[in-house]
């Protein structure tokens, strides 16, 4: 009776929720697509409920890797994966106070703050990251917000990265909007700005900003025309309702953010989270297979802690609709797997890595 129950209903099941109802065939659909299709597997929704998000988390896996597996083949071929790379142009000294984040002045970690790296050793990693396969070039700085005097440097950035062929993404703090302006002149693609957690439980992690904050930068990036990628982290010690509540928000968006990072928590001595449980594996799992249905469009990345994953583990999160990771030996300043185990580890899969536009 239980194994009926939550077995995935036929179509004309009419008690069948939308993401239940099964899907003939996967779909050719340009993965480049962001924008609605008309269908109610894989359809793009704004007005998720809190019930219904809980309900699908709580899914027998199964089912859910399933539900996710169909929307995912509706907008994405189910063998590809978009590979990032993130460099850190300016390292530590932030007086923001993220808990769990080594490069905060205020946590007594072993980052200490430099200046920002010189145009030359950027170029050259983004050349080496073109080289090892990357389509995306992620430029991150440790700065509470951009200030108008470092504006300039970044535009360069930006413009040069951008003539090597690659797609550009910066994350540098809170942006206004002449400065969102300023950088889509110049040619930025994507800006990353991580909404973390749920609005409720924000105030528990960092002090030095609001939500609110956050969200006027997303605004801004948006109004400018650059794509947005914006995620959050587990292991916070967040409850499943904070996840939730974060993927609601996330949807919520319209259009929906066009890269969805999903992070889980590097426990980094001398951060105030450091001793905190990690998050159970299938709960990161489960998050990733909930935000596909939720976003069924948006790109999805394995970003931080995938340098603690298992390859079986890596292997449930493609499952369950991950298709981007960063790609490259470190991320910020803490470690990730590298480019040549990832390489296995793709071979293994059948996965192929997205080729460039
Ligand atoms: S996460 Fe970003 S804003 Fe927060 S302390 Fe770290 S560098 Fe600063």
């Amino acid at each position: 009776m239980e194994q009926e129950e939550s077995r995935p209903p036929a179509q004309d099941d009419a008690t069948a929720k939308p993401w239940q109802q099964e899907v003939a065939a996967p779909l050719e659909i340009d993965c480049s697509a962001g924008g609605s299709i008309p269908c109610s597997q894989g359809a793009i929704r704004h007005d998720w409920q809190l019930a219904e998000v809980l309900e699908l988390y709580r899914s027998s896996l199964p089912d859910l890797i399933w539900y996710a597996q169909q929307a995912h083949r509706r907008h994405f071929p189910a063998d590809r994966v978009q590979l990032s790379t993130l460099l850190n142009i300016k390292r530590g000294g932030c007086p923001e106070d993220c808990g769990y984040c080594p490069q905060s002045a205020r946590h007594d970690s072993s980052v200490h703050a430099e200046p920002l790296l010189p145009p030359e050793e950027v170029l050259a990693a983004a050349r080496r990251a073109r080289e090892a396969g990357a389509t995306r070039f992620c430029m991150g700085a440790a700065w509470r917000e951009l200030r108008d005097r470092d504006l300039p440097r970044l535009t360069d950035l930006v413009a040069e990265v951008r003539k090597l062929g690659l797609e550009t993404c910066l994350t540098v703090g809170m942006l206004n909007e002449h400065q969102a302006r300023e950088l889509a002149r110049a040619g930025l693609d994507y800006y990353n700005h991580n909404l973390d957690t749920s609005e409720s439980f924000y105030p528990r992690i960092i002090s030095t900003r609001s939500y609110e904050d956050r969200l006027r930068t997303l605004e801004a990036v948006r109004a400018a025309g650059i794509r947005v990628c914006c995620g959050g982290i587990l292991g916070l010690g967040e409850t499943l309702e904070d996840r939730a509540e974060l993927l609601i928000r996330l949807a919520s968006f319209d259009p929906h953010p066009e890269s969805v990072p999903v992070n889980v928590l590097v426990r980094v001595a001398g951060t105030p989270l450091a001793e905190h449980e990690p998050p159970d594996p299938f709960d990161v799992v489960r998050t990733i297979a909930v935000a596909r249905v939720m976003m069924p469009a948006s790109v999805l990345r394995l970003s931080a802690g995938r340098g603690q994953m298992s390859d079986e583990l890596q292997a449930l999160c493609f499952l369950a609709g991950a298709n981007s990771v960063f790609y490259g030996e470190e991320l910020l300043t803490t470690p990730n797997p590298d480019t040549e185990a990832d390489r296995r580890l793709f071979a293994r899969l059948g996965i192929r890595a997205e080729n460039r536009g």
